[in-house]
């Protein structure tokens, strides 16, 4: 997935490693950005929202 603020793009599971460490990591649905530390919201919904955005965005080009 992309970094909405930094435009870094990553793996979903490598936001798991940079949450390491934190005790709520297991009940926390936030994806955090390895690059610059900004969390989002991962839940399927948003996950679903975000493909379709990027599948119009790819449309459009
Ligand atoms: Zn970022």
């Amino acid at each position: 997935m992309k970094c909405p603020l930094c435009g870094y793009e990553f793996k979903e599971n490598k936001s798991a490693a940079a949450c390491k460490g934190c005790k709520l990591s297991r009940y926390c649905t936030m994806i955090k950005c390895p690059n610059c530390g900004y969390e989002m919201p991962a839940k399927p919904r948003v996950v679903k929202l975000l493909r379709m955005l990027r599948g119009e965005k790819n449309g459009n080009k």
